[in-house]
């Protein structure tokens, strides 16, 4: 798609918004006698109102993503970006956004509470790439394509040619959702983003950065879509505490705790396919595993009684006794897989 009509597909009050102005859009330097935010001037590290445009940490970001500042959307975990995306794009009750199932459920939730209609493609078995089905339901009122790739609860990655013919076919916006890209063996989506008008990649500092806690995600797409977002997030939606701790945390090297983790999920993989109760480990691109079991209720309850944590997948359809397993450190996969292979 061209970036003109891309550009159409935005609302028309949201094209014709005018933002707010903050007092630090307007004055741009760090010295100075700030009398113009009403402020407490009294320092306490705090008592400012942070960057709105968070160009230094977003700056720090695009050296290791190799994305410039302008294409690039910083938000309270990638769920403000999805919700930005409705926000910007559908208008309730009239226009429709489409994904696939099972997927991460806030596509829908954000769905819901925008007042869209939100329409979803079963996967097969093997959580296959359903091109042609996503094409048949899509309509002239359909703004936004959700794919999650490595997808959230499969773990499977979808071949980036199949995600790029639908993206080059579809006459909306595509959001490839990459929240666990960083444990994948296939490239991003990021290395074609200036060929792809109509398409937002999301990421997120919660998976392998382990920065969950700070709730920071990411948005990248074209200079002008970016533009949109800036307009329409709230002025100030990253505060000053959790941007320096990023900037501090993100100089830590991860790459070893990947590569940790990606041996982990093999090991695991392996372990847990041997044993009794378990009937198929789906193939992961991501850090967790969707396992199927013979009885899911009862191994997530005998793993809670010995305190392991798994999330049961069972109630959604397509995952009929599964248990997402996150990968974690070899000791505690070491006690998940005691307490599974230890079972009936
Ligand atoms: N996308 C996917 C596929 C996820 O699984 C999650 C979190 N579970 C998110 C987005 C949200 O991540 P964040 O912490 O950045 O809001």
């Amino acid at each position: 798609m061209e970036l003109n009509d891309v550009m159409r597909l935005v609302r028309k009050n949201i094209a014709n918004l005018a933002p707010y102005s903050t007092a630090r859009d307007e004055y741009k330097g760090k010295l100075g006698f700030f009398l113009d935010a009403n402020e407490n001037p009294f320092e306490n590290g705090y008592n400012r109102y942070p960057d709105p445009r968070q160009l230094e940490l977003k700056g720090i970001i695009s050296q290791f993503k190799g994305v410039a500042v302008e294409n690039m959307f910083l938000g309270n975990g990638s769920d403000e970006a999805i919700d930005l995306c409705y926000r910007i794009f559908c208008n309730p009750g009239k226009d429709n956004a489409v994904s696939i199932a099972p997927s991460y459920g806030m596509y829908r939730v954000a769905a819901d509470i925008n007042d869209v209609e939100f329409r979803e493609i079963q996967l097969d078995a093997e959580f296959s790439f359903p091109a042609e089905q996503l094409t048949a339901l899509c309509d002239e009122n359909t703004k936004l394509v959700f794919i999650c790739s490595p997808n959230n609860p499969s773990g499977n990655s979808f071949p980036m040619q199949q995600m790029l013919d639908f993206i080059a076919s579809f006459k909306g916006i595509v959001v490839v959702d990459e929240a666990y890209i960083d444990f994948a063996e296939q490239d991003s989506l990021l290395t074609v983003l200036p060929q792809y008008k109509n398409l937002i990649v999301l990421q997120t500092l919660s998976k392998a950065y382990g920065l969950a806690g700070l709730r920071l995600g990411l948005a990248f797409a074209d200079a002008e879509i970016m533009s949109i977002f800036a307009k329409v997030k709230y002025p100030y939606n990253i505060n000053i505490a959790g941007m320096e701790r990023a900037k501090e945390l993100l100089k830590r090297d991860v790459k070893a705790e990947i590569e940790l983790l990606k041996s982990e999920r093999k090991r695991v993989a392996d372990a847990l396919v041997a044993m009794q109760c378990v009937e198929k480990v789906f193939p992961s691109d991501a850090n967790f595993l969707l396992v199927r079991v013979n009885d899911a209720r009862g191994l997530y309850e005998a793993l809670i009684k010995e305190q392991v944590i798994v999330r049961d997948r069972s109630r959604l359809k397509g995952c009929e006794e599964t248990l997402r397993i996150t990968i974690g450190r070899p000791e505690e996969n070491d006690r998940m897989l005691a307490i599974v292979n230890n079972w009936k």
